[in-house]
């Protein structure tokens, strides 16, 4: 295995965009600006993309209905619109939602064939270029090669199974400024799982466990002002760089049983992406047999032991869900059929494990 793959022009900054504009206008002649209804605007980033391209004199389109948790459907009426309109390029603005959906979309026009099949299950396809600019610090998406789509057939939520990277990701801080504190408490979170997910993985490296331990520091420091609500601009910079970074985590290791887990909870009740991943992270951490990179992981983010973690993230990480207790049991038997993520975990899992671990979360 590559130890480290990461082929993503990456740059970071107040103005990004603007200042980029020649470097943008290089990937296309026309673009499909893929956002949600209402962050791309808020954010001030679409407007400063327009301006960029018509600057540069590439044409745009803006196709801006992606749903939180985007299905294959509006994929594919996305990609339908944007082939329509001949672009031949895609920029992603927004969150986890928009930019996954761009990835997704760009590979559809690539080859239009797949508005007619499965969007699973393929092999490696082509996809057109995409810029990917962030206004949550939560997915890492942009750095990311994973494109999470809702399936309605499977009642779930599941990785398009592709390695689609972004050309070029742009991230500045400002666009997260019109975040809700709900939101920016939630994608913080879910940078959080990524760091921890990544760094307690299978599949983690010296390379992935650098930028996962730099992560972590910088997380543990923001956590006073994530838990006061402080969202001054110091805190907004440090928590795009720290999703940064996570995302550059994941994109090496993956993610394992919480993301897997969460995935169900999202679909059948409504909880946000980052809050689902934070509900299970205690149980998850406290499930470890072996402690050894888990005290690690508690050394590197200065806790003293791990009860002062779980402490944390559960002050933090609270929502009340009605369920029944078949339905978790339906749950931990979907995940522990799930063998791309349970491959990531350390040690061996089982139905009723997972079950439990459900049961302790909610
Ligand atoms: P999101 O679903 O993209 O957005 C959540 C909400 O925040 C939406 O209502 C959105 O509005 C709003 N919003 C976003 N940016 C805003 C801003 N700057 N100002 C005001 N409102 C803003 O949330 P997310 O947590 O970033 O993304 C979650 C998705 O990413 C999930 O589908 C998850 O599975 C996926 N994910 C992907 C990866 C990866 O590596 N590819 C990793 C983790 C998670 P709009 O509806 O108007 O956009
Ligand atoms: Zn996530």
């Amino acid at each position: 295995m590559l130890p480290y793959y990461l082929p993503v022009k990456s740059y970071f900054g107040s103005g990004i965009v603007t200042q980029m504009k020649t470097q943008i206008a290089q990937y296309g002649t026309k673009a499909l600006l893929v956002t949600g209804k209402h962050s791309a605007l808020a954010s001030g980033a679409q407007v400063d993309v327009l301006a960029a391209l018509e600057a540069m004199g590439v044409e745009a389109v803006v196709f801006n209905q992606i749903e939180e948790n985007p299905s294959v459907e509006t994929v594919k009426a996305a990609a339908s619109f944007g082939l329509a309109e001949g672009a031949d390029f895609v920029i992603g603005i927004g969150g986890g939602s928009p930019l996954d959906a761009s990835k997704a979309i760009a590979m559809v026009m690539r080859q239009p064939e797949l508005l007619k099949s499965n969007l699973f299950g393929l092999k490696p396809m082509k996809a057109l270029p995409v810029i990917a600019i962030p206004t949550t610090s939560g997915t890492g998406s942009e750095v990311t090669p994973y494109a999470i789509l809702t399936d309605h057939v499977d009642q779930t939520k599941k990785n398009l199974g592709q390695s689609i990277y972004p050309k070029m990701a742009l991230l500045d801080p400002a666009y997260t400024y019109s975040l809700s504190d709900e939101v920016t408490l939630h994608t913080a979170i879910d940078a959080f799982t990524h760091l921890a997910e990544g760094f307690l993985n299978t599949n983690a490296t010296r390379f992935s466990d650098a930028f996962a331990k730099e992560g972590l520091r910088a997380f543990a420091k923001q956590l006073p002002k994530l838990q006061a609500k402080t969202y001054d601009g110091e805190f907004r910079r440090e928590m795009m760089e720290i999703s940064m970074l996570a995302g550059m985590v994941i994109a090496q290791t993956g993610t394992s049983l919480p993301h897997g887990m969460g995935y169900a909870l999202t679909y059948h009740h409504g909880v946000p992406h980052g809050l689902a991943n934070g509900l299970l992270m205690s149980a998850y951490l406290e499930s470890f047999k072996s402690m050894d990179r888990v005290n690690d992981l508690l050394v590197t983010m200065g806790f003293q032991s791990l009860s002062d973690l779980t402490a944390v993230l559960r002050q933090l990480c609270k929502i009340k869900i009605q369920y029944e207790k078949e339905q978790l049991a339906h749950y931990a038997r979907e995940m522990s059929q799930n063998q791309g993520k349970l491959k990531n975990h350390p040690e061996a899992v089982g139905e009723e494990e997972l079950f439990n671990l459900y049961l302790k979360s909610l």
